[in-house]
């Protein structure tokens, strides 16, 4: 199998994109460190993944705080032996609002899950990849970071600062062989899409009729699916996928067109 032998950790796997991509990582083979703020969530996850005949752990962390993110470096080093995959996915929704409403807390949270937490991890990871001269580090975009939808400007923007900061760590890893990319997706069925609320132009806030003003605004006329998105991960992450760094894999069903 593809991963045989690998070992990726998955931030936010408890839920949504980081489990499928947690179970799909595990089924093709990966020993998989499923880590997100919900401790009993990822317990399930990796049990669930157990059950299947997979290889996984869970590890409880909050992205925002650094020394979370060194200790789930040490300690799936320590359980499993290396690190190959680091899975930079916990995020947030803004629920859709004009910019002076925005309160200063949520700019704070949005901030520090959605682009702290992913510096964070790259930072725990660094000393792992350069020294084995191997690795891929991938993290979890938005289509919002480039085509950006009414009311979450904060949102767009740590999104933004993803795409430009794996560019960036692409070119700084580069020489040690390392590897670093990001999947952009497009509007996703997972418990976080309703929280967006109006951002795709849903009159009202029942859940369902926000999913389908959504579903309105891709092209392809359907919601991509987590698994969808887990198939991105873990081709950026594949062998398969070695010429590629700094690269952001939209995954949008022509959204960005
Ligand atoms: P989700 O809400 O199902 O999952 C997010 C997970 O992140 C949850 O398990 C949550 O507990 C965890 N998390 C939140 N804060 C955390 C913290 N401080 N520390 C550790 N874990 C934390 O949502 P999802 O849709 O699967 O979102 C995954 C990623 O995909 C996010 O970065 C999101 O911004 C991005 N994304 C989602 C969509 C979409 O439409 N659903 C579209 C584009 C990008």
């Amino acid at each position: 199998m593809e991963f045989d032998g690998q070992v990726a950790v998955v931030t936010g796997g408890a839920s949504g994109i980081g489990r499928a991509t947690a179970e799909r990582l595990a089924e093709l083979g990966a020993a998989v460190v499923v880590a997100d703020i919900e401790m009993r969530g990822a317990e399930s996850v990796a049990r669930s993944i157990q059950e299947s005949g997979g290889k996984a752990i869970a590890i409880g962390l909050d992205v925002r705080r650094k020394e979370d993110n060194v200790s789930l470096v040490e300690r799936t080093v320590s359980h499993y032996g290396k690190l190959d995959i680091a899975f930079a996915n916990a995020g947030i929704p803004q629920a859709a609002t004009p910019l002076e409403a925005v309160d200063g807390n949520d700019i704070e949270r949005l901030l520090d899950i959605n682009i702290r937490g992913v510096v964070y991890l790259a930072q725990a990871a660094a000393p792992v990849f350069k020294s084995q001269k191997a690795g891929v580090f991938v993290a979890t975009a938005s289509t919002a970071g480039v085509r950006p939808r009414p009311g979450i400007q904060v949102y767009s923007a740590t999104k933004g600062a993803v795409i430009a900061f794996v560019r960036a760590l692409a070119l700084e890893w580069a020489p040690y062989g390392v590897r670093a990319c990001a999947v952009s997706p497009v509007a996703t069925d997972t418990p976080m899409l309703p929280k967006f609320q109006a951002a795709a132009g849903s009159t009202t806030d029942n859940p369902d009729d926000i999913l389908e003003a959504f579903r309105k605004t891709v092209p392809l006329g359907r919601l991509a699916q987590p698994g969808d998105i887990a198939e991105a991960v873990c081709f950026l992450a594949s062998d398969r996928a070695r010429m590629l760094t700094g690269t952001i894999l939209d995954v949008d069903g022509g959204r960005n067109l």
